[in-house]
């Protein structure tokens, strides 16, 4: 097996320690900075509260296997996972609603939870002022993570497989030979490795810049306090519970007022997420003293009373029990926020040999532990960890001024009801599109992903709404959907539909790949035989070697060794960055650059039945079917502006992007906007767009399919090409699995009722029982009702009735055949 360091012995380092060992890797170092009986990192005071469930499966479901580890951890009777239960209260009717929602994801991820009333809120927490609390939610998997005594026995179980641990040992640096790491410096010398992970925790930054990477993670301080004895729990004899634990009620949430609490024997604990936000820098802490204690370590910074007392004020109110208690201790522990509230897992592009596991609560800590135990061992994770790639950002979100504005926001709204679409107020404007000046004086309302701003809707086509015929005009929708919403979406697809509209295309990823060895590394990569002739557009797969989904991609042949690869993240550039050089190294001469050219390019989407007649006036090329057919590109001219016309479409109607160098852009969009008007042009926004996508078939990855789904479940074996003479990634897994009946598939439903709304993320139930879960939704406005596409048992067919359970009520669904709209591809073929 390969040599491993992991730096840092806390919760995140000693499980990867162990799920290594365990499956057979041999030389794995650990090293910490700290004494090895308490390093003095997060994980030392950790009070270890795991609430399993949240929007995200993925997150949900790495808490999921730590409760299962940790449950399975124990040494002479004593255990690390006092599984009490998890008991979310709301106090507001807002955070009731959001409750119901939330059991939806329980019930979408496969978490037993269930909705309690007030009094069952009170029956099952006595302490609870039962004239505040309005009703609860329960999850009986939930409880206390035992995170110090686990890294303990971890340390103990590890070390007896091998693993060596060396304590008060701090990495000072980090050695490479040109893009490989070859191993880290301490002030007792090199220790070698072909694998370096940075384990550090909240010193993930000081980490990455030994390598010059930037880690976007912030450390922030919060608050968190124990009272005097709590004369309410004086009666229990804690100590005669079994296997040295020290609480028996459900940990809790007071999520209206940023509050959380538990049990430490007769006293209680709480932790506060409503004070400011306080930033640290690690490297600022100094040396990790050589006696760390419970009062005295890196990650202990003093309580500032005055930030806890709105908190102490609430919890007298809500426990009014506590009011006899005073606060005996607290501190400010720091750990790490990110710019999306995920961790960071997985390597950057340019350096071999370094990972990162960082940013883990130990709610996630042994999720994450195994996944990238999994990665490093088999090449892939059982489940889909693309949410915390470290490659997922943008450039300009891994600077620190962006990295601490988010972090800090991300802290302050922990707890807050979050809309699916919620749009921050800044940073904003960070990337524009060419078009931005525009835009703008059509009233388009933006959203942000990535940096980019792209538009949503465009308030100029406001008056249109009133013009729709009968069958499109907007039904009422239910408060939570009609939030960031706006009925000015359906007048922009009846318009893209019927007449014509243009949309900006700009934020969707573009790279170049060019160069001798480009043919190879795509033909390689890809499910489709791309030895085609320039000119030709392929829609493509990008598999693992196990055969399932790690990305789907438009590779756009330009000429003989130069492509352009539309894809979904930034984390498609860096494996496709990472497996050019891999290939590079194997064949020297037959070199690749991958550039990304999406900032330094522009596009506009024109779709629609008269999308023809707006260009036949201004290009200088044969844009009929015949001279640029579906699936095929040209360079050409488009008054004086020199574009790649490229046919092809997300909305399912006759059109091409057109792309040009971003200083044209401008010029472009006044060309075609001027030329369109007579055929009714409008610009349209993303909202339409997601619309008629969907009505389309067209999946998105990440959201309906993801590294857990193979081509044949998700309906994308068509662009696999099983004949390609060529090997490329997947094959061998993809034609075993061909011969496999689909125990699972991703379906289309439409629902009955013609208008109750589904944002995504819902449980579906068949047969009264929770089956599955709906990926992405929006209303189909050509069709006339909502449309949801959701995992479901490979055996539930078509016309087949289902439910979604949206805020707690049973929506009826019908499973439908694909596509809902023009199945034939009629109005692409045109
Ligand atoms: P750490 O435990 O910090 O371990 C990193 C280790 O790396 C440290 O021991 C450090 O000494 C070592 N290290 C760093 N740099 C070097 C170097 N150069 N060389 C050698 N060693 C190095 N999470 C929950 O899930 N539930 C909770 O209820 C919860 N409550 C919390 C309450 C508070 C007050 C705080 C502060 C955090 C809480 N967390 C909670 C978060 C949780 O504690 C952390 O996310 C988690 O412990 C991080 O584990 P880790 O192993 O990544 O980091």
């Amino acid at each position: 097996s390969q040599r491993v360091v992991i730096i840092g012995a806390g919760i995140v380092g000693t499980n990867l320690a162990d799920e290594l060992v365990s499956r057979g890797w041999n030389d794995i170092t650990v090293v910490e900075q700290g004494p090895l009986h308490m390093p003095g990192g997060s994980t030392s005071h950790a009070p270890g509260l795991v609430f399993q469930t949240s929007p995200s499966k993925t997150m949900t479901h790495l808490a999921r296997y730590t409760v299962e580890k940790l449950l399975s951890i124990e040494k002479d009777g004593h255990k690390c996972f006092n599984q009490v239960g998890g008991l979310e209260v709301a106090t507001t009717p807002a955070r009731l609603e959001d409750l119901k929602r939330k059991h939806g994801y329980a019930s979408s991820w496969g978490i037993d939870a269930r909705l309690i009333s007030a009094e069952e809120c009170f029956k099952m927490y006595p302490h609870l002022n039962n004239e505040m609390v309005l009703g609860g939610l329960h999850i009986p998997t939930d409880g206390l993570a035992l995170a110090a005594r686990a890294t303990q026995l971890l340390i103990e179980r590890t070390s007896k497989a091998g693993v060596r641990y060396l304590g008060h040992t701090p990495v000072t640096g980090i050695e490479r030979d040109g893009r490989r790491v070859t191993g880290v410096s301490t002030p007792s010398g090199t220790i070698p490795a072909d694998i370096v992970v940075s384990c550090a925790g909240f010193w993930g930054v000081e980490l990455g810049a030994m390598v010059g990477v930037d880690i976007p993670l912030l450390p922030l301080a919060h608050q968190y306090a124990k009272t005097t004895a709590v004369p309410a729990l004086a009666g229990r004899d804690i100590n005669s519970l079994p296997n040295g634990l020290n609480a028996t009620l459900p940990i809790l949430r007071h999520q209206d007022k940023r509050l959380y609490y538990r049990e430490h024997g007769g006293q209680y604990g709480i932790g506060y997420y409503g004070h400011r936000p306080m930033p640290v820098v690690a490297s600022s802490l100094g040396l990790t003293p050589k006696d760390v204690d419970e009062q005295n370590m890196p990650s202990r910074l003093e309580f500032t009373t005055e930030d806890f007392d709105p908190a102490w004020k609430e919890t007298q109110k809500l426990l009014p029990a506590l009011q006899d208690t005073e606060i005996e201790d607290g501190f400010n522990g720091i750990f790490s926020f990110t710019p999306d509230g995920g961790p960071l897992l997985g390597q950057p592009s340019h350096l071999d040999g370094f990972y990162v596991a960082e940013a883990v609560w130990v709610t996630h800590s042994a999720g994450v532990a195994r996944a990238l135990a999994q990665i490093l061992t088999t090449g892939r994770s059982e489940i889909d960890v693309s949410e915390c790639e470290l490659s997922r950002f943008e450039e300009v979100q891994v600077n620190r001024d962006y990295v601490t504005e988010t972090g800090k926001q991300n802290f302050v709204e922990i707890y807050d009801i979050i809309h699916p679409l919620q749009q921050r107020a800044s940073p904003r404007n960070l990337r524009v599109s060419p078009f931005n000046a525009r835009q703008r004086e059509l009233g388009a309302v933006f959203f942000e992903t990535g940096g980019w701003e792209r538009p949503w809707w465009y308030e100029a086509n406001k008056d249109l709404v009133k013009s729709l015929p009968p069958s499109w005009k907007p039904v009422d929708r239910d408060a939570w959907s009609t939030q960031l919403h706006s009925p000015i979406s359906a007048a922009e697809a009846w318009k893209t539909r019927n007449a014509v509209a243009m949309f900006d295309m700009t934020a969707f990823h573009r790279f170049e790949v060019s160069g001798p060895g480009a043919v190879g590394l795509l033909q390689r990569l890809t499910t489709s035989d791309i030895t085609t002739k320039p000119g030709t557009v392929t829609y493509t797969l990008l598999l693992t070697d196990h055969g399932n989904i790690r990305g789907d991609i438009f590779v756009l042949r330009l000429e003989d060794d130069v492509f352009q690869i539309g894809a979904n993240t930034a984390t498609d550039l860096a494996y496709l960055t990472r497996e050019a050089r891999v290939q590079e190294q194997k064949t020297p001469g037959q070199w690749i650059q991958v550039r990304d050219i999406t900032g330094s390019t522009c596009c506009i989407g024109l779709w629609g039945p008269r999308a023809r007649d707006v260009i036949a006036g201004i290009s200088t090329i044969d844009v009929s079917n015949k001279g640029l057919p579906y699936f095929s590109l040209k360079k050409a001219i488009l008054a004086g502006i020199p574009v790649t016309m490229i046919r092809k479409s997300y909305v399912g109607e006759l059109g091409w992007e057109i792309q040009t160098s971003a200083e044209n852009g401008q010029r472009l969009w006044d060309t075609i906007y001027q030329a369109g008007k007579q055929h009714g042009l409008i610009a349209a926004g993303r909202s339409a767009f997601n619309s008629m996508h969907l009505e389309k078939g067209y999946r998105t990855y990440g959201a309906d399919m993801t590294t857990e789904h193979n081509p044949f479940e998700a309906g994308v074996s068509y662009a696999v090409d099983a004949t390609k003479k060529d090997d490329f990634v997947g094959k061998a897994a993809f034609q075993r699995l061909s011969s496999q009946v689909p125990s699972r598939r991703l379906r289309a439903l439409t629902v009955d009722d013609g208008r109750s709304m589904i944002l995504g993320k819902e449980p579906v139930f068949y047969n009264g029982k929770a089956a599955g879960y709906v990926t992405t939704a929006a209303f189909g406005y050509t069709i006339g009702k909502p449309i949801a596409y959701a995992w479901l048992p490979g055996g539930v067919g078509e016309g087949e009735t289902v439910e979604i359970e949206y805020f707690g009520t049973r929506i009826k669904a019908t499973v439908q055949a694909e596509s809902l709209y023009d199945p034939q591809m009629n109005r692409l073929n045109q």
